[in-house]
């Protein structure tokens, strides 16, 4: 069995945004050789997610108002996370909610995805540089 690890890099310039990283995972399966196996991409902290769905702006728009009536930012003081000095509690919610990682089959040297399907970087306390973790495994 094959392995093959990278951390993809981020910096989001806003507190909140989706990105679609599925050519990045892409090129971490090319570099791998991996033609059949899993690939597993997951966000390193825990006010970020990765998650699976359509790359549809509107969708991504109702995202943004859904989570912000889930766990609103603000008032920053309504959350007790806050009292130790951060302003970040919303983005610990969103983050649990958006989920941590996925996992995708490889299949003739593919992402076997669903017709819609795409993978998405969800950044809930931006503006600092944080990473994704991908790993392949099969042969
Ligand atoms: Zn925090």
């Amino acid at each position: 069995m094959k392995s093959h690890r990278k951390e993809l890099w981020f910096n989001i310039p806003t507190r909140r945004g989706f990105v679609n990283i599925t050519p990045q995972v892409e090129t971490c399966l090319h570099e791998s050789g991996i033609l059949e196996g899993l690939i597993l991409v997951s966000a390193m902290h825990i006010t970020a997610s990765v998650f699976i769905n359509d790359d549809e702006s509107g969708l991504h728009q109702d995202y943004e108002k859904w989570l912000e009536k889930l766990a609103p930012h603000e008032p920053v003081s309504q959350y007790r996370h806050n009292d130790t000095g951060e302003d970040n509690a919303d983005a610990h919610m969103k983050r649990q909610i958006m989920g941590r990682e996925v996992v995708v089959a490889v299949t003739d040297g593919k992402l076997d995805f669903g017709p819609w399907e795409q993978i998405f970087y969800g950044e809930f306390d931006g503006r600092r540089r944080k990473r994704v973790l991908v790993k392949v495994i099969g042969e």
